[in-house]
């Protein structure tokens, strides 16, 4: 055991390096020996097998038994870290944080304890009262006295009733003997469950559509991270295309990728490890464009949907709520990703939207604190192309009863200067677009600490919040249409009601995704706006 644990080390300790040697050679100038370094490196990745954390690495993964009551966390998504029999039926659960709280100093995200996932039987019929002690309290918000977890018996996934007093999360299960029952946060949408859903979807499209599954980079742990990509078949508009040098790493030397002369919608997901909601937004995507209705055909003959379902999926396999293996929020490196070549995720995205004729990229996210969904998206000096920017947002408003409008901020760095300038945008309140320019605050490159702050700005603004996809994304490589999609995992309130989200709720939401983007392209304004943005960028 202790050997296999030390192989494991040294195994992950060589791939990191690997990685890291492949990463690096993106720096230097591109030689013939480089390339036969790469090809190399790239084999022997592919020659590996899948690297699981060892239970040393991964605290989240538990096995315990006490007096005949066992608790299991120790597979795909998991995470208990210690059980503790207080009384005859009472029982104190702890959960991981994300890398045990050990996180690089650039980073904020201290007590990420909200993803919990784990599994219990017991010998005989038994009432267990349950308590999660350490739930952290920076998510108090989702909380309520008649909060709900999940549970699973006999294969079905229903909320269940708990109650959240004192930081703590308390529910009482009444256990029939020898049946597994699975209790956790939301109902995971783990790295495996994630692999089984494409291999089922592709079996299910219309023949009239293309489809192609394939890595483009692997995470620093080895896991595949996946490039989906879906359009209308149409020979005539393809044609060859080089393998862009950072990604496809299985891809041989003579293999070229096909490049439609289509514009490309990007979507990602799952940067932020626990954000299940995201992929059941993802899922009525898919759904969306396999029923090929009206909406789905036009954006399938006009556009080629490139998807990335799972940016971060060593975060997933660990049962993290946010974080990956390192403790980086991968959601906040984006400007800094030639200073971390390891972040193969959103390095992914940045390629394709330079390597790929990208038109939309929209990132999908759930939320704990602000409830409904809702979009962040940039800010655009000229009106017009402002409206444009928006005309996405404001037809999922007209579709979604639970979605409201609600700008963020818009990032843009000022290279000379050595600046990044922050401009914070309206909430709801038209007039602040009018306030936006005088909103500005400056943070030195370095250190990204606020050098000077107006205090007009209506947002706290927080200089972590730099290096986010929609903003770098749209800053270097020029793709204005750029969205961070949010939903809340619990709730959303309506006419000062407030109601708990279904599953299903989510699906739908990503069905709506595909018909919002379909009726923008209804709108006029916006068309005739979106062709000059492209004739400009094609000249
Ligand atoms: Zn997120």
């Amino acid at each position: 055991m202790g050997n296999k644990q030390s192989n494991e080390k040294q195994m992950q300790e060589s791939q990191i390096s690997q990685n890291q040697s492949q990463l690096s050679s993106r720096d230097s100038q591109i030689s013939s020996s480089n390339f036969t370094n790469n090809k190399i490196q790239k084999q022997v990745l592919l020659n590996q097998e899948l690297i699981y954390p060892s239970s040393d690495d991964c605290p989240s993964k538990i096995n315990v038994t006490l007096n005949g009551i066992t608790f299991w966390s120790n597979y795909d998504s998991g995470n208990l870290s210690q059980v503790e029999q207080i009384e005859a039926t009472t029982f104190n659960l702890s959960i991981s944080e994300d890398c045990q709280g050990r996180i690089p100093p650039v980073q904020s995200n201290k007590g990420t304890r909200q993803w919990f996932n784990f599994k219990v039987v017991s010998v005989t019929d038994f009432q267990a009262n349950f308590v999660i002690v350490n739930i952290a309290t920076r998510f108090k918000k989702i909380w309520t006295n008649d909060s709900d977890i999940y549970v699973k018996i006999n294969k079905i996934w229903s909320r269940y009733p708990a109650v959240y007093q004192g930081f703590q999360v308390k529910f009482s299960f009444e256990f029939k003997a020898n049946q597994i029952v699975q209790f956790a946060y939301m109902p995971p949408w783990s790295y495996k469950k994630n692999q089984k859903f494409f291999d089922f979807y592709f079996s299910q499209l219309h023949p009239d559509i293309y489809f192609r599954r394939e890595t483009i980079a692997y995470s620093l742990e080895g896991r595949n991270i996946e490039l989906i990509t879906i359009t209308k078949n149409g020979p005539h508009e393809q044609q060859e295309y080089y393998c862009p040098e950072f990604l496809f790493p299985d891809k041989q030397q003579n293999e070229s990728l096909i490049k439609f002369k289509k514009q490309y919608i990007l979507i990602s997901c799952r940067v932020h490890a626990g954000e299940v909601p995201a992929s059941f937004i993802l899922k009525g995507i898919l759904e969306s464009l396999q029923n090929y209705n009206e909406s789905a055909k036009f954006l399938l003959e006009n556009y080629v949907f490139l998807i990335i379902p799972m940016l971060n999926p060593d975060g997933v396999y660990r049962g993290h709520y946010r974080l990956d293996s390192l403790g980086y929020d991968q959601n906040r490196v984006y400007n800094r990703i030639l200073k971390f070549p390891k972040f193969n995720g959103p390095l992914a995205v940045l390629e394709t939207c330079k390597n790929y004729n990208v038109a939309f990229y929209i990132d999908l996210h759930a939320h704990s604190v602000l409830s409904n969904s809702f979009i962040y998206t940039n800010w655009h000096p000229d009106p017009s192309i402002h409206q444009a920017i928006l005309e996405f947002p404001k037809q999922m408003k007209s579709k979604v009863a639970h979605f409201r409008i609600k700008e963020a901020m818009s990032t843009q760095i000022n290279y000379e200067k050595n600046q990044y300038e922050i401009e914070g945008i309206y909430t709801e309140k038209e007039e602040n677009i009018q306030k936006a320019p005088e909103l500005k605050i400056h943070f030195t490159k370095e250190n990204l600490v606020p050098q000077s702050m107006n205090d007009d700005c209506p947002y706290s603004i927080n200089p972590y919040l730099t290096g986010v996809a929609k903003s770098d994304v749209y800053l270097t490589t020029q793709v204005m249409f750029s969205y961070t999609l949010e939903v809340n995992y619990r709730f959303y309130t309506k006419n000062k009601q407030v109601f708990k989200y279904e599953i299903t709720d989510f699906i739908t939401l990503g069905r709506d995704v595909i018909e919002s983007l379909y009726s923008a392209h209804q709108n006029q304004d916006f068309i005739q706006i979106k062709q000059h943005l492209d004739s400009n960028i094609l000249n």
